[in-house]
């Protein structure tokens, strides 16, 4: 069998099950268990699958299809989702959507920001929930978290954003800035190169 039709399969299986050993699929698919982590990697990668503890379980398809599970894959990017770095939006109609990180989070609001209502997020230092809105966002830190690119990290005093930036390097910017700069990021050639503004 191709590694394709095994994550296929993997897939198959999980839709049915829910959960499943590394064992068992390696007894399944006749394969190694390094064969099958192999597997599980790409399916992983791709945001399909989550890593569990001696197994994996399914990314769920989307907030709205999901309900209980929601919290577990971003509704933006489908990567799981990261507690310390978790961003929640809160739409008009009331439905929630949670994201992995302030990347996700702020992105998704930009999007529907005329609809959109709270946006939280987690304080990165303390670890509460904060308005994101009033929150201070720090850019290209040393310190690295594994999420979207480029990476935004929350604060909710400017002076921890601040302090941390004397320690580990980086821009803080305000929420609205830091929006700006990350559509900018994402997508610089509808900014002008010299001002920066939208072209
Ligand atoms: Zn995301
Ligand atoms: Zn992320």
């Amino acid at each position: 069998m191709l590694p394709v039709e095994r994550q296929s399969k993997i897939l198959e299986w999980l839709r049915r099950e829910g959960h499943l050993k590394v064992s068992d699929l390696s007894r399944r698919l006749n394969v190694s268990e390094m064969t099958v982590h192999r597997d599980i990697r790409v399916l992983v990668q791709q945001g399909r699958v989550l890593k569990t503890y001696g197994g994996i379980s399914l990314v769920q398809p989307s907030t709205e299809e999901t309900g209980r599970d929601a919290a577990t894959a971003c509704s933006l990017c489908r990567r799981p989702v990261n507690d310390r770095l978790a961003m929640t939006l809160t739409g008009a109609g009331g439905q929630i959507e949670t994201f992995c990180c302030a990347h996700c989070g702020v992105l998704r609001f930009l999007h529907r920001r005329d609809e959109a209502g709270d946006l939280l997020g987690r304080d990165f230092l303390l670890g509460h929930t904060v308005g994101a809105r009033t929150a201070w966002y720090v850019f290209d830190s040393e310190i690295h978290v594994p999420c979207c690119e480029p990476q935004l990290l929350l604060f909710g005093e400017r002076e921890h954003a601040e302090r941390f930036v004397r320690g580990f390097g980086g821009t803080v910017l305000p929420f609205d800035a830091a929006a700006e700069e990350l559509q900018r990021r994402m997508n610089p050639a509808s900014h002008c190169t010299h001002c920066r503004r939208p072209t």
